[in-house]
């Protein structure tokens, strides 16, 4: 069965690189490596990345212990299912405004993919990093100086980030806190760091799109899901990016 994305223009989607199994602890992930391998291969994708939080994502991150056996069913799976392209990944966790992130030796041996984004019950470096991504972001909502300022300053972690680290996507920018779309582009096309369209959490948007498309970036939409059922869901994704205008050939994993 061929997963058909849009009808209209007859794009398929081949490849969803953001789902979440079990590994993204307390219940966070609903459905086994395996399960999200059996719904992928059922609904036609060619390629999925299984990609748990980060483990200094404190409520939902995988354990460190545990990232050896998550590449080991992954391992099996590939035998099983020799004709599903399947990576191991990690979505990091951008932790101070240094641009540091839980992007360790330990996990990079393991992966294939790298993702990495903002997220808020992460384990930040310092107070300091709490107060300006938690605090000082929620006053900002009701204070246009403090907005200006706060997006800055948080685009400047997200540049440092992309350029100390080789992401190879970022997570649903403009989530959780705000940024300049505009310079994470521009990073974005000298890292060549893909642009993520998530489908779960509304960013990129139309309007961001729009604007990161003016640099010679690429985009990729994603699930992000936490469930079996919406692996290569990405109508919302796809809708925001027909909504732009985009050519769709620059999202990387649409096939006509
Ligand atoms: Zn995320
Ligand atoms: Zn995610």
């Amino acid at each position: 069965m061929e997963y058909i994305v849009c009808k209209e223009v007859k794009m398929k989607l081949k490849a969803d690189y953001h789902i979440h199994s079990t590994y993204s602890k307390h219940n966070h992930g609903k459905s086994s490596i395996e399960e999200i391998v059996e719904r992928a291969y059922e609904i036609g994708l060619e390629e999925i990345a299984i990609t748990d939080h980060g483990p200094a994502h404190y409520l939902f991150g995988i354990k460190r212990s545990l990232i050896g056996e998550a590449k080991n069913i992954v391992v099996e799976m590939r035998k099983k299912y020799p004709n599903l392209k399947i990576l191991y990944g990690v979505e990091a966790n951008l932790l101070d405004y240094n641009g540091t992130t839980d992007i360790e030796s330990e996990i990079l041996k393991h992966c294939d993919i790298i993702l990495c984004g903002f997220h808020l019950a992460a384990a930040y470096t310092t107070a300091g990093d709490y107060w300006n991504f938690i605090v000082k972001n929620r006053l900002a909502k009701n204070n246009e100086k403090l907005y200006k300022e706060m997006v800055e300053k948080n685009t400047q972690a997200v540049v440092n980030a992309m350029n100390r680290y080789n992401i190879n996507i970022l997570t649903h920018p403009g989530d959780k806190i705000p940024l300049n779309i505009d310079k994470i582009a521009q990073t974005a096309e000298k890292t060549n760091t893909l642009l993520e369209i998530n489908n779960s959490h509304g960013h990129l948007n139309k309007d961001e799109i729009k604007i990161a498309a003016k640099y010679n970036v690429q985009f990729v939409i994603n699930s992000d899901s936490h469930i079996k059922d919406n692996v290569g869901s990405c109508d919302n994704a796809l809708k925001a990016a027909m909504e732009a205008g985009i050519d769709l050939k620059r999202i990387i994993n649409l096939k006509s």
